[in-house]
């Protein structure tokens, strides 16, 4: 028998789980952990709750989850209850699947202030993290602006900009649904350093803002090149940008505007005590397409700033740590030790493309180890011996349903999970 650790529940975690379940069947138990007792990490805390049909991407977890040789182990976060060097004495190989959850910063002034918010934060408030059910974020001044130009600002901005009647068969939490709708936001400004042929959104999350009930995206004809210049650009960055010339041509006839910013560098954020308005300084694009400052500043209004530029691993102690990653060949950390995942390449790609991330480590771990093979580490049982000494209470798969069953959602596909089951009472919810 072979003992494998897979340290967290995410996509990443997921496919490896699933790869090495394929590679070795009855002839290894994989252990998946989590620092909560829930799993799927973006997928639950990240992706939007208006996104229903890509996070039905979970059926295919819940398959890995429920076969034989899979366990769940929540509630244990790995470089604080147990280290990285403990796992590798218990278990044949140990996979870090631990995403990147930290917002990137700005560095610039005033980023600090009240009403500037990670993406990470903001959107965990709305899909029920734990660590962010508190945020409150201010949405009572007519402005909001966010930094980025990829689909998590995006996602953002219609978040912010929807009614509550376009969030029915969403999965939003009850707190955030009742506070975006008292929400007194009318203009979402997207601020991109650079312009339309730079953007990182993809088509679908672009063309949902065309439809909105009481929104419309509103962009200035004047920031796009010659239409001819578009034939150069990749088909999906095409389609984006075709998206983005329609906008351009829309009359902001609804409630609520969703700005486009383009050429638009954030130098600081001003206020008195708290968020009130972005510098923003004017960019051109040099030869090589990157954005040079102009000089020209102007101010944003703002009371609500959203940061989503990007997001870096947390680091573990032991584990080689560089550019917002772990020091990896191909996956591979060092003996034994690899990473899949965002923790693996950065925060990039889609949920598909943690795929082969796992199947790949899968494949270097089953020519290490052939499945049939065998050694004598203690796996789960070992791992439990050391939290119950360190009081540390590991929760199972009953737990976890036990928790989804009380928060209502996946008991309600597609309803609001009203009562979010707070850290503080996970084990109340399990009678422990
Ligand atoms: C806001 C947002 C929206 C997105 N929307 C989409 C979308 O619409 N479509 C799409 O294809 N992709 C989307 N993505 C990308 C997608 O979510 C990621 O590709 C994917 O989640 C990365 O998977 P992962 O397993 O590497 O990390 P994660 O999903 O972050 O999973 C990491 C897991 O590790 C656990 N963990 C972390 N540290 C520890 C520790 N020390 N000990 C124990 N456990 C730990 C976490 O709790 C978590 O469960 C989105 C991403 C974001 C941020």
């Amino acid at each position: 028998m072979r003992h494998f650790a897979v340290v967290g529940s995410g996509p990443a975690g997921f496919y490896t789980a699933e790869a090495l379940e394929r590679a070795y069947g009855e002839s290894a138990r994989i252990d998946i952990l989590d620092r909560y007792p829930v799993p799927y990490g973006l997928i639950r805390f990240g992706v939007a709750p208006d996104h229903q049909s890509l996070k039905a991407v979970a059926k295919r977890y819940d398959k890995v989850a429920e076969s034989a040789g899979v366990d769940f182990i929540g509630n244990i976060t790995i470089g604080r209850d147990v280290s990285v060097a403990e796992l590798l004495d218990l278990y044949d190989a140990v996979i870090l699947a631990t995403g990147a959850q930290h917002d990137r910063k700005l560095g610039i002034p005033g980023e600090d202030l009240p009403g500037v918010v990670g993406s990470a934060e903001f959107v965990g408030w709305y899909n029920g993290h734990p660590d962010f059910a508190d945020l409150d974020p201010p949405l009572g001044g007519p402005h909001a602006a966010v930094i980025g130009a990829g689909n998590v600002a995006l996602d953002c901005a219609r978040i912010l900009s929807k009614t509550r009647h376009e969030f029915e068969g969403s999965d939003i939490v009850g707190h955030a649904l009742g506070a975006l709708d008292r929400s007194a936001i009318r203009t979402v400004t997207i601020l991109g350093r650079r312009g339309p042929h730079q953007v990182a959104m993809t088509p679908k999350e672009l063309g949902e803002l065309g439809h909105l009930e009481d929104a419309v995206p509103v962009i200035e004809p004047g920031d796009f090149p010659p239409i001819d210049a578009d034939e150069a650009l990749d088909p999906g960055l095409r389609k984006s940008v075709s998206l983005l010339r329609g906008f351009a041509a829309l009359e902001p006839t609804k409630a609520k505007r969703i700005v486009f910013d383009f050429f638009a560098r954030p130098v600081a954020i001003e206020g008195d005590g708290k968020a009130e308005r972005i510098i923003v300084e004017r960019t051109a694009l040099d030869e090589s397409g990157a954005a040079r400052g102009t000089g020209d500043t102007y101010a944003v209004p703002a009371t609500l700033v959203i940061t989503a530029i990007g997001y870096s691993t947390s680091p573990i102690a032991d584990v080689a740590f560089e550019d917002g990653k772990f020091v990896n060949d191909r996956g591979r950390i060092a003996d034994r030790l690899f990473a899949v995942g965002w923790a693996r390449r950065g925060p990039t790609g889609t949920i598909g493309t943690n795929r082969p991330d796992g199947y790949e480590v899968a494949d270097q771990v089953a020519a290490a180890m052939p499945p049939g093979s065998s050694s004598d580490r203690a796996g789960a049982a070992g791992l439990k011996r050391l939290l119950e000494d360190r009081g540390v209470l590991p929760t199972d798969y009953d737990d976890w349903r036990r928790i989804e069953e009380h928060e209502g959602g996946r008991a309600r596909p597609g309803s609001p999970r009203e009562k979010l089951v707070r850290p503080e009472d996970w084990f109340g919810v399990l009678g422990r």
